[in-house]
């Protein structure tokens, strides 16, 4: 099937590892141009670097939640690729504590995260999305947002807060034809897991995972991996995707309780 992603200019924060980097590879072989970010631009660009010799590529540095350095980055965006179709926001990190672990300060620097490193890059990209004909914005959320697990609680408050912004913004969007939609993400096998694999002095990955998927009750038994969200994350941008907007799709493996 022809997702009718060629040539289509698509933003990605956080493209420098796990489902961001999945998700540019994945945008690459469709055909997509790409603005890609992250804070270490270095790491960023050696990740990528096959990717410039397949597409248009631009790169920034850019903290998502410093309002300024993502201005620069969006506009460097639209002018390097000619406009947008389509953003990902998709940077961010968990807080793995009790509440009792965690300083007020961690709880805004969290909030900060996850609300304004999206609302900064929507609103900047707002009126490039305005033009396209097609323009989409896929938020990355996860399953968190609707259950909230032991020793992630400012992390899931956090992102039930950014799911119900991301269903507003769906609303105040319609009016410039921008679809946006979120992907509620369990746990997959990234970044993140690897550093608290590395923590755990644990030396076998597959079977510490299949111990934390069996705890957190995932129903296939396993971690995601990356290109299984790159998918879902992918088609959601797609312009054969116009009447889902506003909607929030669960790639958890069914670790999800709710109905
Ligand atoms: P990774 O750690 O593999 O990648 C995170 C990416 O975000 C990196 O490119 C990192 O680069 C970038 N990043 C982090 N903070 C910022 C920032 N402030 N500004 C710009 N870029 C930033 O993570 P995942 O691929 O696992 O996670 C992707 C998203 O999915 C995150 O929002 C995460 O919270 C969410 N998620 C992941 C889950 C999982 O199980 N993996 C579960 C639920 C949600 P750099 O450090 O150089 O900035």
């Amino acid at each position: 099937m022809d997702l009718q992603l060629t040539g289509r200019r698509i933003l990605i924060t956080g493209a420098s590892s796990g489902i961001g980097l999945a998700t540019a590879r994945l945008l690459a072989e469709e055909g997509a141009t790409l603005a890609l970010c992250a804070r270490d631009e270095s790491r960023l660009r050696c990740a990528t670097a096959d990717l410039a010799a397949t597409t248009d590529v631009v790169y920034a540095s850019c903290d998502v939640t410093d309002r300024s350095s993502v201005d620069a980055f969006v506009d460097a965006a639209v002018q390097g690729l000619g406009g947008l179709d389509g953003v990902v926001c998709n940077a961010g990190r968990s807080l793995m504590r009790t509440l009792d672990e965690t300083t007020d300060d961690e709880i805004r620097d969290e909030f900060d995260l996850k609300i304004f490193g999206v609302l900064n890059v929507i609103r900047a990209a707002r009126p490039a999305l305005a033009k396209s004909d097609a323009g989409a914005v896929v938020v990355v959320n996860a399953i968190l947002s609707r259950q909230p697990e032991l020793r992630l609680a400012v992390t899931a408050a956090a992102r039930a807060g950014l799911l119900n912004l991301s269903r507003s913004l769906a609303g105040e969007y319609a009016a410039d034809g921008i679809r946006v939609n979120s992907v509620l993400l369990g746990l997959i096998d990234t970044g993140q897991w690897q550093r608290r694999f590395t923590e755990s002095g644990s030396d076998d990955f597959a079977a510490w995972s299949a111990e934390i998927a069996h705890d957190r009750g995932i129903a296939l038994g396993r971690f995601g991996t990356a290109d299984e969200l790159a998918f879902p994350v992918t088609t959601l941008l797609s312009p054969r995707n116009s009447y889902m907007t506003g909607a929030a799709l669960d790639v958890g493996g069914g670790v999800h309780r709710y109905v």
